[in-house]
């Protein structure tokens, strides 16, 4: 889980001489220095539709790490939004994204209906500038919401439903769209899921990784006949090779994303990728 994956990153200090709180502090505080000295920033993977071509892109965060490399953020999400440090890392995000879209204009390379998908935290969600904080970048940059996609997580659905349906309706009519991430993960009530404004289904990878098996295969089979009645698009995550891709191809799936097509890429080299692929 993301909590056990964020405990991998305390193994980094020294864990015999620091208590765990000691090392969340020192996390704390590199993050916070990491912000200031522009440590993080978003890469962008692909998203292919069934023609093999290209149709969108999910923004996902890297912090560049001058002793570790490029530290994934399963290692630094969860204990970043118990430090209420998550804010900030997003600003970068969507900053990071809105210009990828005015360079991509700019090149006049952005498709009709190309969108960016982004991943949005729990606490984010629940926050109550949450379309304001959206707005703001959003209005800075002149992108329009039309062009972007919210990633959440079927648990966030959970909490108070009408509460939860009012926002994301409030956030749907400024024109953003709603994806379901991993979908099939967060055991989410299905009797509920067509009140909500969501136009997405992501199929999680442990899915993809198991339909070449017959068990599996009649599960994603399945999560494909539930969004095509509930008029949702259907992505599936973690593609890597042709034998799941002629599967899903047959099984009339919209889109696609994977290390097969590309692996989450520099802005630099997404644009590259990208201008190839829209000629
Ligand atoms: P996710 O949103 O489900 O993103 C998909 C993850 O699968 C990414 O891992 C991506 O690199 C990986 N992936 C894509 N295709 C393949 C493939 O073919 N094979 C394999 N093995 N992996 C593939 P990543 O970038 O490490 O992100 C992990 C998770 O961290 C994300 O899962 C998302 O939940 C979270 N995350 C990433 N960026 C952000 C962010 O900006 N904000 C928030 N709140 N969460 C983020
Ligand atoms: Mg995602
Ligand atoms: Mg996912
Ligand atoms: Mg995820």
């Amino acid at each position: 889980s993301a909590k056990r994956k964020g405990g991998d990153l305390f193994s980094f200090y020294d864990a015999e001489n620091q208590t765990l709180l000691e090392r969340q502090l020192t996390f704390e505080s590199e993050i916070v220095s990491a912000i200031e000295n522009n440590q993080f920033c978003a890469f962008f993977q692909a998203q292919v539709d069934a023609d093999g071509k290209l149709c969108g892109a999910e923004a996902l965060i890297r912090w560049n790490h001058p002793e570790r490399g490029l530290v994934p953020p399963n290692e630094f999400i969860s204990v970043a939004e118990q430090f209420g440090l998550i804010q900030k890392l997003q600003d970068i995000v969507l900053e990071d994204m809105c210009k990828l879209i005015n360079l991509l204009e700019k090149k006049q390379a952005l498709t009709e209906g190309f969108r960016l998908s982004i991943n949005i935290s729990h606490s984010q969600f629940r926050s109550l500038n949450f379309e304001q904080m959206l707005c703001d970048i959003l209005k800075k940059h002149k992108v329009s919401a039309s062009k972007i996609i919210l990633e959440i997580t079927e648990s966030m659905l959970a909490l108070d439903i009408e509460q939860t349906i009012n926002q994301m309706s409030a956030i749907a009519r400024l024109g953003f769209k709603f994806s379901i991430d991993d979908f099939g993960t967060g055991y989410s009530s299905l009797s509920n899921l067509h009140l909500y404004p969501v136009e997405e289904l992501k199929i999680d990878k442990s899915f993809i990784d198991r339909i070449t098996d017959e068990g599996g295969l009649s599960i994603v089979e399945t999560i494909i006949s539930l969004a095509k009645n509930l008029n949702m698009n259907i992505v599936a995550e973690g593609v890597e090779n042709q034998e799941q891709i002629a599967l899903l191809k047959a099984r009339d799936l919209n889109v696609m994303q994977g290390y097969y097509f590309s692996k989450p890429l520099p802005m630099e080299d997404y644009i590259e990728w990208h201008c190839a692929h829209t000629k």
